[in-house]
């Protein structure tokens, strides 16, 4: 049986930061990942606020340098989905398809996903009007109509951003004033063909086979309106990639796993690095943060079992 000493389970910024780190100091090191290298990142155009690159880097093109990165120091990529943890013994399992790989610690670092809004159709209607990538689908909506619904960061950045493409963009808005940080919302209101809807709620999703419109409700009296959008952005946060790890480890009340700077969780051996843990800010470069971390409290806890 072939055992890694560490095993990372997401190749995000905090997967492949704590790969390097780890792999630089001599540990033989494996990243399982499903998809494509860089995690959330990739559904990010210009990334600005990591330092190093004066004029922005795209997420694609850095989670592939993180990637490259780590690898440059001997750590592997096996692409595959973990469906189930083995996380109590000294030698700890992450099973895969029909596969099962083995690691002496493990850096759980698989990030958060699109928070949905619950509505009957959404599920139908998710690439046929409904998206939650606007980097990713926005270009279908060029010279259109597009809602974006979301009130923090990522739904502003998501509305600027499609406000280059489409004719026009509404950003519905439950409350009545947006969570976005103020350098958004200038940029916001300086934006012709972007109006915000506030105290608004959509209540229901229209359309059999593709988006025919929406129903939005107010949350402050009892007006309803229909909006007909081309295109309905979703943009309400994330929740936390914790499914596989729930009833083996600590979580907290929004489902994320509860540890602290070090990484470290309830299981000895156990580590969790970057959007995945409870934290104040999840960002690229906190995530890179944590996956250093990680990696140094992993070594540092590998050290301790000696030659066990
Ligand atoms: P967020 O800050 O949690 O905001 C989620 C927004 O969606 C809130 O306005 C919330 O409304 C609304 N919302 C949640 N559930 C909803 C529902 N069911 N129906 C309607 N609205 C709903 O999430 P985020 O914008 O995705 O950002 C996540 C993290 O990434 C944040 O820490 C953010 O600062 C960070 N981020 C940073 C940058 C940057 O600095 N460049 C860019 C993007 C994201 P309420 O306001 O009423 O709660």
């Amino acid at each position: 049986m072939d055992i890694y000493d560490i095993i990372i389970v997401g190749g995000g910024p905090a997967g492949y930061t704590a790969a390097l780190y780890a792999a630089r100091a001599g540990l033989s090191t494996a990243v399982l990942e499903k998809s494509s290298p860089g995690g959330q990142m990739t559904l990010t155009g210009d990334i600005d606020n990591y330092p190093g690159f004066d004029e922005g880097i795209d997420g694609f093109t850095l989670g592939m340098r993180m990637q490259k990165g780590a690898e440059r120091f001997g750590a592997v990529t096996l692409y595959a989905e973990a469906e189930s943890l083995s996380l109590e013994g000294k030698i700890k399992s992450v099973r895969a398809g029909n596969s099962e790989y083995h690691g002496r610690a493990v850096i759980l670092a698989m990030g958060a996903y699109p928070r949905r809004l619950g509505l009957s159709n959404e599920e139908a209607l998710t690439g046929r009007g409904v998206h939650y990538c606007a980097h990713c689908d926005g270009r279908f909506y060029k010279g259109r109509e597009v809602a974006v619904v979301g009130g923090g960061n990522s739904a502003a950045e998501d509305a600027l951003y499609l406000s280059g493409l489409a004719k026009s963009v509404v950003l519905i808005h439950r409350r009545d004033s947006l969570r976005a940080e103020k350098i958004y919302r200038t940029r916001l209101f300086e934006k012709d063909n972007i109006t915000v809807l506030y105290n608004s709620e959509i209540a229901i999703i229209e359309g059999e086979d593709s988006l025919k419109g929406i129903t939005v409700k107010s949350t402050s009296d009892s007006s309803v309106r229909r909006l007909y959008p081309d295109g309905l952005f979703v943009s309400v946060g994330r929740e936390p990639a914790t499914g596989i790890v729930k009833g083996a480890l600590a979580l907290d009340r929004g489902g994320y796993i509860i540890a602290d700077e070090s990484t470290g969780t309830s299981l000895p051996g156990v580590f969790a690095a970057g959007d995945i843990r409870t934290k104040s800010l999840r960002q690229v470069i906190t995530a890179a943060s944590d996956g250093a971390s990680a990696a140094y409290h992993a070594q540092r806890y590998l050290e301790s079992l000696g030659g066990e």
